[in-house]
């Protein structure tokens, strides 16, 4: 990993020159102001105190977009694990006692808090992410809405009465907090994929050790400052990050902590949920996707395009929703090709802190090239490359935004998600086909359908295996509607009612000799 990360600097400087100087200066004097500012922090908080690592190491975090080195974070391990569980758990009787009122209250400040630093918070999210600033405070307003979505669905954690079988009985369901959760989290939403999981756990009474990624920790300990100013006790959010490997295993295997919430890849999902095995603790996962974008004949093309356009190039096409496969139908195939790239070649590709950007850079080289080893296997098996296909002369890790068409389902483009900036189109005949299609993966996260056809609209969403389908419209992620995926995207659900369930366990009490006088 660290070999990989020089290797990585090495070719971001030698692209440095390439860049608009402006904006690159532009971003040092936003760098240096927000490290002025009240929520900048880059040492690892545990038990409410900033603390960096044991032996002293640290790991640089660098802006993708010009490759300065923003900050250096601790390179924590096992043992600040550990100590981050044990604060955590030390933390948690007397969270849990508090009222759900006085927990809500808490929530509530802190999306205050998060809201009122909204500039600042979406600057940091561009710095380390890469994405345009207009994104990056789009994820603030989303990430904070699910504090005060779980600041209210505090109070309503309801129990049953459930009648009883025999008349000196009575019964009860109590919904109690599971205890500590770690929540390890991902790099393309360094702020809402930590809420979602934080907001409804701190809710019902649990105290956490979040793991963001190594990637964009700043978010994620900017976002914990807050959490201190409002008034969330010492101890019941911690934040450590470096090695992901040991600070999982830690969070994996510690009988102390109770449920693990990841957001990442499939293949590090697996690994955690063997893991969980040891300690038979709850966990839920929200892994990769590849959403199918189907768009039929009887679509109305402005909305067919503006939505696809939406799903797939959202953060240069680095989110699991983002749509991995447009299936077009042949009666509309060639006149959505032609309209599609034309959107497609408006995109405005550059610093996420300019004007006008709506294509940021992706997140590292190792993206990158993952996209041209795609892009060249489609190549190599007859897709046509109609619109970009190459990295952009911007150099670093900017790369052209694309439209292959001719994909056939044995490309690996069709297979698993590219996670960049590349739109695959696919053609289709029949309703029977596009389902078919559309469900030939392992993925299930999200899909995306396009028709003017009410009966079609219901047919297909009932057919289609996915957690969310969006019908005409390409953007659907809301906090008050349950995420998450089927088949390998995922077990759980995030955000909504729904959200909360994740981090409750039911305890069911019988009590007896009722008519006793
Ligand atoms: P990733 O490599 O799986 O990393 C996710 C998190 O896991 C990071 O914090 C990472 O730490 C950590 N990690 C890596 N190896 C680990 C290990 N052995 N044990 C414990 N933790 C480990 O995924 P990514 O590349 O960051 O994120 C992209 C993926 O996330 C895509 O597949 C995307 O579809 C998926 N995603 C899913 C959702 C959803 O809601 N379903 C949302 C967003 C993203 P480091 O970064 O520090 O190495």
């Amino acid at each position: 990993m660290r070999v990989a990360r020089l290797a990585l600097c090495k070719i971001l400087f030698s692209h440095l020159s390439r860049m608009h100087r402006p904006s690159a200066s532009r971003q040092m004097s936003i760098a240096a102001g927000l490290k002025n500012s009240s929520i900048f922090q880059s040492q690892g908080l545990i038990g409410g105190k900033w603390i960096g690592a044991y032996n002293g190491k640290t790991l640089q975090v660098n802006n993708p977009s010009t490759g300065e080195v923003i900050a250096d974070v601790p390179l924590m391990g096992r043992r600040e694990t550990n100590d981050a569980i044990s604060s955590a758990y030390d933390a948690f009787p007397s969270w849990s006692k508090l009222t759900a009122a006085e927990r809500s209250r808490c929530l509530r400040k802190w999306y205050d808090l998060i809201m009122s630093h909204k500039e600042e918070l979406g600057q940091l999210i561009t710095l380390e992410q890469g994405k345009p600033l207009k994104e990056a405070l789009g994820e603030v307003s989303y990430g904070a809405s699910f504090i005060e979505f779980f600041a209210e669905e505090a109070k309503r954690v309801y129990g049953d009465i459930i009648p009883a079988t025999l008349d000196d009985r009575r019964l009860f369901v109590l919904k109690q907090p599971v205890g500590v959760v770690g929540a390890i989290t991902p790099w393309n939403f360094p702020l809402a994929m930590i809420t979602r999981k934080v907001g409804p756990a701190l809710a019902c009474g649990c105290t956490v050790v979040v793991k963001p990624s190594e990637l964009t920790p700043l978010t994620a300990l900017a976002a914990a400052e807050l959490a201190l100013q409002a008034g969330i006790p010492p101890g019941v959010l911690n934040v450590v990050m470096g090695n992901a490997p040991d600070i999982g295993d830690a969070l994996v295997t510690s009988p102390q902590v109770r449920k693990i919430s990841f957001t990442g890849s499939t293949a590090v999902g697996k690994k955690l949920m063997a893991g969980v095995a040891g300690t038979v603790k709850r966990i839920s996962l929200e892994l990769g996707g590849n959403a199918p974008c189907i768009v039929f004949d009887d679509a109305d093309l402005d909305v067919a395009v503006k939505g696809a356009l939406a799903a797939k190039f959202r953060n240069s096409g680095q989110t699991c929703v983002c749509a991995n496969r447009v299936i077009v139908q042949e009666g509309i195939y060639e006149k959505f090709a032609a309209a599609f790239s034309k959107a497609v070649q408006n995109l405005q590709v550059g610093d996420g802190f300019t004007e006008g950007v709506v294509q940021g850079p992706l997140i590292n080289e190792a993206a990158v090239q993952k996209v041209e080893s795609f892009i060249q296997d489609s190549i190599s098996k007859g897709a046509k490359i109609i619109l970009g296909g190459k990295r952009h002369s911007l150099g670093m890790t900017f790369y052209e935004p694309t439209v292959v068409t001719d994909v056939r389902s044995d490309m690996l483009l069709a297979r698993e998600e590219v996670f960049g900036p590349v739109a695959p189109l696919m053609r289709f005949k029949t309703e029977e086909e596009a389902i078919r299609i559309a469900n030939d993966t392992n993925a299930g996260l999200a899909a995306y359908i396009f028709t003017n056809n009410v009966q079609r609209t219901w047919r297909v969403s009932e057919a289609l295996e996915y957690g969310l389908v969006g019908v005409n419209e390409g953007l659907i992620s809301t906090e008050v509607a349950p995420f998450g995926g089927v088949k390998q995207s995922g077990l759980g659900r995030e955000g909504s009612k729904y959200g909360m369930d994740e981090y409750l366990e039911l305890k069911y009490v019988c009590l007896g000799d009722m008519n006793r006088k």
